[in-house]
């Protein structure tokens, strides 16, 4: 675990960058910074690995006070990435990545070997290898400053807005695979960005910075979104919180139907059978259970007719996706019920607005969600 405890940064000109920052990160989780330019982020981050040391207050890993250990050691257990991954340009990625694992005295040849595993494990095709950093797009670039980050095998990670400057697409994919790294090699990751987005979906807690160095909140996201602290977190948080919170519900638990789903060979005697007065839309598929469409109740009398079919909008994977993508696949709907599918995309059954909003009423009364959900 890494102690902040009652740390101020005041720089040489008198700003005050972080003030009396106290807070514990846990091992093993994402703790997430999160805040307005200036708000003093880069700073704490910094003083975690000493390339800034703190006016007053102390860092602890592991109980032992940072101060008492030799910068060198210190800085060895924690990887760093920053934004543009700060590669070194005249030398090839996988010459990169081996950079640290050579300065502690590996051979050439098992340097490069754990440097070509590392990128398999941060997406990157091995046949870039040779490559030089300006031959790789952005992103790519990112990956291989994880890689590098990684390549001594660090408990710690520290990673200042690491994915700032790449498009929204590509952000997505290295967040995803963060996510991913994250949970196979179980890191200590102390991660700044000044997107709220962001520190949401990687943070297993996240701490809301303000102008001043102050901590404005430390919680879990879910928590962060239902009980914002004042009205400063409320206001960065942005609009549609209760709608983003429903993320941190899994759908896991909605109760779907069957009865309504029928496939496209179905004959009008059978459609009739299968509409009822509670769902008069009967869902379509084809002859491998993929959904096509919906009914409209007065059509299933002749039959399905594949042109008047009604679009049925993003369907969900029940346990995998949350709340919030079921709800929103029932609002985009035109008969209001949204589409189960299983992993393969074939109709598992269907689920009403209405038993949505019962299970999330069920959820706000069970208390925060602790536990993540994707979506
Ligand atoms: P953030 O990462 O949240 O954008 P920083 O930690 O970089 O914030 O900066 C916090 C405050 O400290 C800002 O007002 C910034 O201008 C100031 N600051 C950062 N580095 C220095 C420095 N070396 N000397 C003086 N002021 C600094």
């Amino acid at each position: 675990m890494i102690r902040i405890d009652s740390v101020t940064k005041r720089y040489p000109d008198g700003t005050v960058a972080v003030d009396r920052l106290s807070l514990d990160i846990p091992d093993r989780s994402i703790t997430v910074f999160v805040g307005p330019s200036g708000c003093g982020k880069t700073t704490t981050l910094r003083m975690i690995n000493r390339m800034v040391e703190p006016s007053e207050g102390s860092i602890l890993l592991d109980g032992v006070d940072i101060q008492r250990q030799p910068v060198n050691t210190l800085r060895r257990s924690m990887g760093y990435v920053i934004q543009n991954a700060g590669l070194f340009q005249h030398r090839t990625i996988l010459d990169n990545i081996a950079t640290v694992p050579r300065l502690l005295g590996w051979s050439r040849q098992k340097a490069r070997a754990r440097a070509a595993e590392l990128m398999e494990r941060v997406g990157l095709d091995t046949a870039l290898a040779k490559r030089y950093p300006y031959q790789l797009s952005g992103g790519q670039q990112q990956r291989v400053g994880v890689a590098r980050a990684l390549a001594a095998d660090p408990p710690v990670l520290l990673m200042d807005e690491p994915f700032s400057a790449v498009d929204p697409v590509v952000r997505k994919g290295l967040q995803d695979e963060l996510l991913r790294i994250q949970e196979e090699l179980g890191k200590t990751i102390v991660f700044v960005t000044h997107d709220i987005d962001e520190a949401i979906k990687l943070g297993t807690n996240v701490a809301v910075m303000r102008t001043g160095g102050e901590l404005a909140q430390f919680a879990p996201p879910a928590e962060l979104l239902s009980a914002p602290a004042d009205a400063f977190v409320e206001d960065f948080l942005g609009a549609d919180r209760g709608i983003r919170r429903l993320s941190f519900f899994p759908s896991a638990g909605l109760e779907l139907r069957t009865a309504p789903v029928v496939a496209v060979d179905a004959g009008a005697e059978q459609l009739a059978a299968r509409a009822s007065a509670d769902t008069p839309y009967l869902l379509v598929t084809d002859l491998d259970g993929r959904p096509l469409g919906w009914s409209e109740p007065a059509d299933a009398a002749q039959g399905v007719d594949r042109e008047r079919l009604l679009p049925y909008g993003r369907p969900f994977v029940p346990g995998r996706d949350s709340l919030r993508t079921a709800l929103d696949g029932a609002v985009l709907s035109p008969t209001g019920w949204a589409v189960a599918v299983d992993g393969e995309g074939r109709a598992v059954g269907v689920v009403s607005q209405q038993v949505i909003g019962e299970a999330i009423r069920a959820a706000h009364a069970a208390g925060h969600p602790h536990a993540k959900a994707a979506g």
